[in-house]
C-alpha cells in the first residue's frame, strides 16, 4: 500500500515528519523522518546548558575570548554549569566581571521549560519538558522524562528522540506522528532539569517531602535511555550526551550506571560499546523471528540471530557487565512455557540478565498483560536456568509514567490519562530498573 509521508515542517533543525496512520496499519517497519539535527549541534536559543566542551569552546571563541585562554575558560564554565549547577553567570566569581558581562549579553544558562511535574505517591516524578524552539515554525518539542527514586539509587529515564520512527506494535511512543532526534544538549538538559527539581547540586536541598535515595550518594545515580525514541537511531547525539554526563569534572555519572536500551539496531551496537562504553539493554520480547517481526518490526531488517551475534560481540561484555534482555509479557502472545525455555536456550553463552516487564496497556493497544501466575511461571523457568529474572516493580502507577506509554502530545496524553484513570486501566507506571550495580 502506498503511504503518503506528509512533511509537517521543513526546519533544518527540527524536521519533524508526520506519518499517516495508514503507514502503521500497513505494518511498516518505520516511518521515514528527516532527522537532520547535526551531531552535537547546539540547541535553539543561546543557552550554554548541555553543550559539550568543544561547543563551549566555539561559543567562547565567538564572543572574542582569545585562543590561549579557551582551555581554562571552558574548564571554568564546565565547573559552574555541570558541577555546581549555576543558573546565572554572576555566580561565576572566578571569572572577570567583563567576561561575565560578555557571556550574559550573548548567552543564557536557561533550562528547557518544565511544562508540568507530576509526583507519584511512591516518589516517582514525571516531567513534561518543552525544548527550546529550533526555528520560526517550531513551538518547541515536548518530551517526557521520569525519575524513579529508591533507597540506594535514583534512576532517571531519559528520551533520545521526540517520538520514534519505529513502530513496535505494543508501544505507545511508536504511534506518535512527529519524530525528530534530540540534540546532545537536549539529552543532557534532561539530567540538569531533574537535578534542579530534586535539589541534586552542592548546597541545594530536595523539595519538602521529596523521596530521594538516602545512602549518601547522588540523587540521580543511574540513567536509562528508556524514554521516547530509539537511541541507536541517534547514536552521535547519544554518545556525545553520555560523554558530558559521565565527565568526572562535572556531572560525573559512572558509565556503568548508564544503560542504553535498543530495539536492535545491530550496525550501531559495536559503536555504542566502543565509544560510549555503557551498559546495554535489548528489547527482545520474542524468541521466534515470525513473532518478533510483528512485535518489533526492525527484526525484519536484523533478525534474532544477527542481534544475538552482535550481543556476543558487544565490547566489554563479561559476567560483571551483563546485557539486560527486556521481555514484555503479552497475554497469549509470547508468554508460554515453551517461550521461556526457548529464551534461556537462545541466550546460552551470553552474560545476561532478563527483565520481565508486565505490559502497560494504552487506549487502542491490541494486547493484554499476561496474568500474574503466568508471569511467575515464566520467571520460574528462567530462574531455574540460572538467570536472575526480576519482574520490574511498577512505579508511578498513579501518574501514568509507564514504559512505552510516554507520548508527548500533551493534550492527548492528558485526555487519555484521564480516560484511563476513569476506566481504571493501564497506568502501571514506570518500572524500577536494577542495572549497573
Ligand atoms: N526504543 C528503545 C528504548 C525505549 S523503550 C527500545 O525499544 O529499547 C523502553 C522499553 O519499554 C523497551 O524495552 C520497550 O520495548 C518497552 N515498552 C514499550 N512499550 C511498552 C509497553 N506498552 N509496556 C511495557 N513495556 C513497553
Ligand atoms: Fe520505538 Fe522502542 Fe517504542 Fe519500539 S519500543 S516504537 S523502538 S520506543
Amino acid at each position: 500500500m502506498a503511504t503518503v509521508l506528509d512533511i509537517a515542517k521543513r526546519n533544518p533543525n527540527a524536521a519533524p515528519v508526520a506519518v499517516s496512520d495508514a503507514a502503521r496499519a500497513a505494518g511498516f517497519i518505520e516511518k521515514t523522518a528527516e532527522l537532520s539535527v547535526a551531531a552535537g549541534a547546539a540547541p535553539g536559543g543561546a543557552s550554554l546548558v548541555g553543550l559539550t566542551r568543544d561547543q563551549l569552546k566555539d561559543s567562547l571563541s565567538a564572543i572574542g575570548v582569545p585562543e590561549r585562554e579557551l582551555k581554562m575558560r571552558v574548564a571554568q564554565l564546565w565547573h559552574w554549569i555541570y558541577f555546581r549547577g549555576a543558573k546565572d553567570f554572576a555566580e561565576m566569581t572566578n571569572m572577570g566581571k567583563e567576561l561575565r558581562a560578555k557571556l550574559a549579553a550573548a548567552y543564557t544558562l536557561a533550562r528547557p521549560q518544565v511544562v508540568s511535574e507530576q509526583v507519584s505517591k511512591d516518589g516517582t516524578r514525571k516531567w513534561l519538558i518543552r525544548m527550546a524552539s529550533t526555528g520560526p515554525l517550531d513551538k518547541g518539542a515536548e518530551i517526557e522524562c521520569v525519575y524513579i527514586p529508591e533507597t540506594d539509587r535514583g534512576t532517571l529515564c531519559v528520551s533520545s528522540q521526540v517520538g520514534c520512527t519505529l513502530t513496535c506494535s505494543f508501544c505507545h511512543t511508536g504511534t506518535q506522528r512527529l519524530v525528530r532526534n534530540l540534540t546532545s544538549a537536549e539529552i543532557v538538559a534532561q539530567l540538569i532539569v531533574a537535578r534542579d527539581a530534586i535539589g541534586d547540586w552542592p548546597d541545594a536541598v530536595p523539595p519538602e517531602g521529596a523521596f530521594v535515595p538516602n545512602d549518601g550518594g547522588r540523587f540521580v545515580s543511574n540513567i536509562v535511555f528508556m524514554g521516547m525514541g530509539e537511541p541507536l537511531y541517534n547514536t552521535d547525539n547519544v554518545v556525545a550526551a553520555i560523554d558530558v554526563m559521565s565527565d568526572g569534572e562535572g556531572l560525573s555519572l559512572s558509565r556503568r550506571r548508564i544503560t542504553v536500551s535498543t530495539s536492535g539496531v545491530v550496525p550501531q551496537m559495536e559503536r555504542l560499546g566502543t565509544e560510549a562504553n555503557t551498559m546495554l539493554a535489548i528489547s527482545l520480547h520474542a524468541v521466534r523471528d515470525e513473532l518478533r517481526d510483528e512485535l518489533v518490526p526492525i527484526n525484519r531488517k536484523y533478525d534474532i540471530q544477527q542481534l544475538l551475534d552482535a550481543c556476543r560481540a558487544y565490547p566489554g561484555l563479561s559476567n560483571a557487565r551483563r546485557i539486560t534482555f527486556e521481555y514484555v509479557m503479552l497475554k497469549g502472545v509470547n508468554d508460554s512455557d515453551a517461550d521461556a525455555r526457548k529464551l534461556v536456550q537462545l541466550l546460552k553463552g551470553i552474560p545476561a540478565k532478563i527483565n520481565l516487564i508486565p505490559f502497560n496497556p494504552w487506549p487502542g493497544s491490541k494486547y493484554e498483560c499476561s496474568d500474574w501466575e503466568r508471569i511467575e511461571r515464566f520467571s520460574e523457568i528462567v530462574y531455574r536456568a540460572g538467570y536472575a529474572s526480576p519482574v520490574r516493580t511498577p512505579r508511578g502507577r498513579d501518574i501514568l509514567a509507564a514504559c512505552g506509554q510516554l507520548k508527548s502530545e500533551t493534550e492527548k496524553l492528558r485526555a487519555r490519562a484521564r480516560m484511563m484513570a476513569e476506566q481504571g486501566i493501564g497506568a502501571e507506571g514506570v518500572y524500577a530498573v536494577r542495572d549497573g550495580e
